[in-house]
């Protein structure tokens, strides 16, 4: 059975786990944590997953304007300038995509959207001039669960060794979590995942120099002066 909305608030990895939630407690023998970047909310890997915020812009129906643009696009990290990527969508809007940013502790929202979308919009004007003063039709932004390295992992965490984990897949978990989904399921039955997946991860400092560090990386990224 699947419960949706349905907020826990704490995990305490005895044995058995309880999941404790707004009006609502779980016993489990095992439980599977598929929250990626929200993990160190609920108090795990907080030293080492970095919820890191990205967005996108999507414009308006598009007209002849449309048929002129490429199909899918990337300007790569590490050029000097901020990292954008983005597609055309089947009804004939672009997609455009960029921004990396940590918050503070951990933090799950992103202060800063408002400029984000600007800047996006402002980015995507300046790749395709002829777009003009096309109109954003919608834009949001979210947290990318993203590990010191950039690959994500899966194991069991806790002193019962009973919290299985899969996350940090940061801007490639739509293919990436499926794969990692069967491999969780296959560890479930007691079918070891593949090594490279089980490496440990770097630790990060703890706030204040976390948000230092962090957002200067980024900005050392968006700066073309480190490559990741
Ligand atoms: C703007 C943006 C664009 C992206 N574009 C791409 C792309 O083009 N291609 C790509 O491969 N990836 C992309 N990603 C990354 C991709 O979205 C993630 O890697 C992927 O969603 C991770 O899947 P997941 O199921 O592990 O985590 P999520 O999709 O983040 O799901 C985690 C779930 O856990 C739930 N949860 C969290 N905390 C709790 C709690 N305390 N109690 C109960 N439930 C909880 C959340 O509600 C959520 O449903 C993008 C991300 C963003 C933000």
């Amino acid at each position: 059975m699947v419960f949706e909305r349905s907020r826990v608030r704490q995990v305490v990895a005895t044995q058995p786990i309880l999941l404790v939630g707004d009006g609502f407690q779980v016993e489990a023998d095992r439980v599977v944590l598929g929250t990626n970047a929200y993990a160190p909310k609920l108090g795990f890997f907080r030293r080492e997953l970095l919820p890191i915020h990205h967005g996108c812009v999507v414009t308006e129906r598009l007209g002849a304007v449309f048929d002129s643009l490429p199909p899918t696009f990337t300007q790569p990290i590490g050029n000097g300038a901020d990292y954008y990527w983005g597609r055309k969508l089947p009804d004939r809007r672009l997609l455009f995509g960029g921004g990396l940013r940590y918050s503070y502790d951990n933090g799950l929202s992103f202060p800063g959207a408002e400029h984000l979308y600007a800047a996006l919009t402002r980015g995507m004007r300046g790749m395709f001039p002829r777009l003009g003063d096309t109109r954003i039709e919608y834009q949001w932004n979210g947290p990318l669960g993203m590990f010191a390295d950039s690959q994500p992992r899966l194991g069991t965490t806790g002193d019962h060794a009973n919290v299985y984990y899969a996350l940090g897949y940061a801007g490639i978990g739509i293919a990436m979590a499926i794969r990692f989904g069967s491999l969780i399921s296959g560890m479930l039955d007691g079918i070891p995942p593949p090594a490279w997946t089980r490496t440990p991860a770097a630790w990060l400092p703890g706030e204040p120099f976390r948000y230092m560090f962090v957002n200067a990386g980024l900005h050392l990224v968006d700066f073309g002066m480190l490559r990741v």
